[in-house]
């Protein structure tokens, strides 16, 4: 049976994008690619490492559970879904084990209009081929829609586009609609652009479901790499919606920016997306 290491299993709503208000499980995986030291960093210091940043710095050992852990205003705000000194909060579950727990936080124990947010993390990293174990479960029948929260650098298997694709196949017993939120990594994230900007590997994400692109805009500098961020996924024959979303993993920092990112997405045409998890619920972990 495949096993997952999981940071987190939560139900809530989703704050951002596509799926903006709809009661969903979040799954967040454990492992990231990348550090995403930059954020909310001054561009002069945007080259700073990552164990630079103050949460390394907190008294890890303190920390028995993710609910206790502090909200950063730098950086990137899942950090202990990655970093190895967390390591040890996040256990690795059987899918039986994950299914059980879904069912549970569910209202009812059954789907109903809820969805499945596959976060992390980055969840196309490594637990790929797990992910069908999970997903063929009896008790996750009920599952109608699910979304990977990815930062669109990771390519799907053969195997696992295969799997995705079998629900868009006419004579399947039931349909599942399958989502990829693409959060691409720009310079402010403190990420090379040429690690983080693959439009080949996100043209692929729509070949087996709806893919959208979504900018976290900070400054007027962001969007002016967005917009070459932009130019590059179209080029490559990206269709998909765009959405801006502002900056701000705490609340202060949120509400600086949120409705100039507003302005400009309705001045450039482009779609906003809040980060409703931080107004609602201060984006606590296990929200
Ligand atoms: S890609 Fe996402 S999870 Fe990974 S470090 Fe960056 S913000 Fe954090």
């Amino acid at each position: 049976m495949s096993k997952i290491k999981i940071a987190e299993l939560f139900y809530s709503i989703q704050g951002e994008g596509r799926y903006m208000g709809v009661p969903s499980v979040f799954l967040r995986t454990f492992g990231c690619n990348f550090k995403c030291a930059g954020f909310g960093m001054p561009r002069d210091k945007i080259s700073i490492e990552a164990d630079d940043i103050a949460y390394t710095h907190a008294n890890i050992e303190s920390f028995m559970k993710y609910e206790d852990l502090p909200l950063v205003s730098t950086g990137c705000d899942s950090y202990a879904s990655w970093h190895p000194a967390f390591k040890d909060l996040s256990p690795m579950l059987t899918s039986d084990a994950i299914v059980e727990r879904t069912m549970e936080i569910l209202p009812g124990n059954q789907w109903g209009d809820a969805h499945l947010v596959i976060t992390g993390g980055e969840p196309l990293l490594g637990w790929q081929r797990a992910y069908p174990d999970l997903l063929n479960h009896p008790k996750m029948a009920g599952l109608k829609e699910i979304t990977f929260e990815t930062n669109g650098t990771q390519k799907l298997s053969e195997e696992f586009k295969e799997y995705l694709l079998q629900w868009q196949m006419p004579n399947m017993d039931f349909a599942r609609e399958v989502t990829f939120s693409v959060s691409a990594k720009l310079p402010c994230s403190g990420e090379k652009w040429e690690e983080a900007i693959l439009p080949e590997v996100v043209c692929e994400y729509e070949d087996v479901g709806t893919a959208y692109l979504k900018f976290v805009i900070a400054t007027e500098q962001d969007f002016k790499d967005a917009e070459c961020a932009i130019g590059a996924y179209r080029a490559a024959g990206f269709t998909g919606h765009i959405y801006l979303m502002p900056v701000g993993g705490v609340e202060s920092v949120y509400t600086l920016n949120n409705r100039t990112v507003a302005d400009l997405a309705m001045k450039n045409g482009l779609r906003y997306s809040d980060r409703l998890q931080v107004p609602l619920f201060k984006n606590e972990w296990g929200t």
